[in-house]
């Protein structure tokens, strides 16, 4: 018989909380509201519609909006696609230029590198060693021609915060429109986009326990951007696509639930974050990456001297971590984030990322500290042997 393991990797995926899944499930069959949002000629046309306008409700409310500025997407990869291109096309006019940072998930850089090709123009922040973006930094790269900065609210590799309040009113400052991704964000820190200086802001389902395949752009109203994606003109023509009734159902509820226990969510990973900490802490040759900046608690990036993160996570198979590094055929590289806020190429290598959520308990993280302590022994003593 095989268990599961452990499960540490939250932020690359959270599970459906079970109250979602159980309203995702009335929205699919035959006695369910299944019709399509769009049809208009029909009360289950209707209904489905009425669905969909609560989810956009429900997520709206988690941020502050108004549900009108909310557009659907297939999640927070489309968001940044849609956030990043739509607005340089739609404004190259009044200039070329986009600000990032060099610690953006991929779905901003690979965007920020399809625009290179269509002749955009890209600066890359260097964060600082906590993975932070300094306010400092932005206003220097600052030009006439920049039209557009998108930086993430929080790092999914090491659980930094950016002050998006300073750094958003820099580029309100210079005359530019300001693209957050937020997806590890929501439901972790304060998002309100009534007080704070952000255009469009990236979301994703299953970040904050809804389902994979849904996501949203918050748009400021009043803000242009060209659709990517062209079709029945869905979403006021800027993503077009019959809507997923039971996604978006989904969305609103892991939405909704966020808001209200947002507090207790909250208080539940600090004690976790720091009993892994003071574990940690107690394990020897072992640090914590990017600290010294505000950081959520649930996402934890540390290393261990003298032992290589891939050799450890194959040691720890009863726990599901992961580490930002890629694999090649020939080589193994380091995360491009560790080595983005100027870790050495081998510290990032011996680099693992813990993440935890709503269902972790605290036995599991005792469970965890239990594996790496005899994980990272029986790998020091092998090679010293
Ligand atoms: C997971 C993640 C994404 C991608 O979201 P999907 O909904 O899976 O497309 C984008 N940005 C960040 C920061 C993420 O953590």
């Amino acid at each position: 018989m095989s268990t599961m393991p452990l499960y540490l990797d939250y932020a690359a995926t959270t599970p459906v909380d079970p109250r979602v899944a159980e309203v995702m499930a009335r929205h699919l069959t035959l006695e369910g509201t299944f019709a399509n949002p769009a049809s208009r000629s029909h009360m289950s046309g209707w209904l489905a519609e009425q669905v969909v306008e609560t989810g956009r409700r429900q997520v709206s409310d988690l941020i502050g909006a108004d549900p009108r500025e909310i557009v659907w997407t297939s999640g927070a990869t489309e968001a940044d696609n849609l956030a990043l291109i739509g607005y340089m096309r739609a404004h190259r006019a009044r200039g070329r230029h986009l600000i990032t940072s060099s610690i953006e998930h991929k779905a901003v850089l690979d965007s920020a590198a399809a625009l290179e090709q269509e002749g955009f123009e890209v600066t890359y922040l260097a964060p600082c060693a906590n993975g932070t973006v300094s306010p400092e930094t932005l206003r220097e790269a600052m030009r006439p021609e920049t039209i557009l900065v998108s930086l993430m609210a929080v790092n999914n590799e090491l659980g930094s915060i950016n002050d998006l309040q300073a750094l958003g009113t820099i580029a309100a400052e210079h005359g530019a429109a300001f693209h957050v991704d937020a997806a590890q964000a929501a439901g972790r820190i304060e998002l309100d986009m009534s007080r704070m200086p952000i255009d469009m802001l990236s979301l994703s389902a299953h970040k904050a326990y809804g389902p994979k395949g849904i996501g949203a752009l918050y748009v400021r109203r009043g803000t242009r951007i060209e659709a990517l994606i062209h079709g029945g003109g869905h979403e006021r023509g800027m993503r077009s696509g019959t809507l997923p009734t039971h996604q978006i159902a989904g969305m609103g509820q892991a939405f909704s639930l966020a808001h209200e226990e947002q507090a207790s969510d909250n208080a539940h990973l600090e004690m976790l974050g720091q009993r892994f900490r003071d574990g940690l802490s107690r394990l020897e040759g072992t640090w914590i990456n990017a600290e010294g900046g505000a950081h959520v608690p649930n996402i934890i990036n540390a290393g261990f001297e003298g032992v290589d993160g891939e050799g450890l996570i194959m040691a720890l198979r009863g726990l599901a971590v992961s580490t930002g590094s890629a694999c090649n055929s020939a080589s193994v590289d380091p995360s491009y984030v560790l080595t983005g806020i100027g870790m050495p190429r081998e510290r990032a290598l011996a680099s693992i990322r813990f993440s935890f959520g709503r269902f972790s308990r605290i036995e599991e993280i005792d469970q965890a500290l239990e594996s790496l302590s005899n994980a990272l022994e029986s790998l020091r003593t092998r090679q010293s042997a």
